[in-house]
């Protein structure tokens, strides 16, 4: 069986607007394009920042910028017009935790994903005025803050699932990369993740990126199946045409850890399916 739960019904510029994707028709290009590529279980995942509501949370200026939408219209369209699972992409912002879950509280969400794109008020994967790389950081003082900034996020029992687990590396060669082995830095990760009931997200969007490679690299992935993680399918796309993208690869790379089940998720709860490959 095969998911994609990691899935946006449009670009994350704004002149995507709601009005034009959530709707059924769009919503019908994805669903053909699933059924091609042999995915069973579809889910979408919106930017927290896109809905008004998350202003509650933070107030960083692009999401004044972003958040035009209304948080129970997206989920009245999934829920009412649609048949695919309900899900969100919300960021982790450390303080803000108790904002966070009213919002969160406010939805039936089969699943809640977590992500870390900043750090502070800078992005790890964003250019322009918000990059993190702006300031000529040390890069292993932004791996650093951003592996520990995700074990937070795990242990803040927010989220169902840990978004592209190694997202500060997107730029791949475009940005500087770390002195240190990368495994001292996915350490700092791992007690929040080996103590919170989390699923581990492995996405084929790294392969999309200047990164070149799935999220998370296969040491960091091998690192959280031995804290006991489980693991969650998906592209994060944002087209219906990067649904299921290079799912090969990914499955070559989960069969290689001896991994034959991933996570699907049904008003927060988790359960198991078979990948259907032998490991
Ligand atoms: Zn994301
Ligand atoms: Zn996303």
């Amino acid at each position: 069986m095969l998911t994609d739960l990691h899935v946006h019904l449009r670009r994350d510029d704004r002149e995507a607007t709601a009005e034009r994707h959530f709707t059924a028709e769009n919503v019908e290009r994805y669903a053909e394009v699933a059924g091609e590529r042999g995915i069973d279980v579809l889910g979408v995942s919106e930017h927290v920042h896109r809905f008004r509501e998350a202003l509650s949370v933070w107030r960083h200026p692009f999401w004044e910028e972003n958040a035009v939408d209304d948080l129970g219209a997206y989920r009245d369209f999934v829920r009412e017009e649609t048949d695919l699972r309900l899900g969100i992409e919300a960021d982790f912002v450390p303080g803000r935790e108790d904002r966070l879950a009213n919002l969160l509280d406010a939805g039936d969400w089969d699943y809640v994903l977590g992500s870390v794109h900043f750090l502070g008020d800078a992005a790890v994967d964003m250019g322009g005025e918000w990059d993190v790389w702006r300031s000529r950081p040390d890069p292993d003082k932004v791996w650093a803050r951003y592996f520990e900034t995700l074990g937070e996020a795990a242990r803040s029992g927010l989220f169902d699932v840990l978004s592209h687990p190694d997202l500060v590396k997107v730029w791949g060669p475009e940005r500087p990369r770390p002195r240190r082995d990368p495994r001292f830095h996915y350490e700092l990760a791992l007690d929040g993740i080996a103590e919170a009931d989390v699923a581990i997200e492995v996405s084929t969007a790294g392969l999309r990126k200047a990164a070149r490679e799935i999220y998370p690299a296969r040491d960091f992935l091998a690192m959280c199946l031995e804290a006991g993680r489980p693991v969650a399918l998906s592209s994060d796309a944002h087209a219906p045409n990067d649904l299921g993208y290079r799912y090969e690869d990914a499955i070559e790379l989960l069969v290689s850890l001896g991994v034959g089940q991933i996570a699907v998720f049904e008003r927060r709860e988790r359960r198991l399916v078979s990948l259907g490959w032998e490991t």
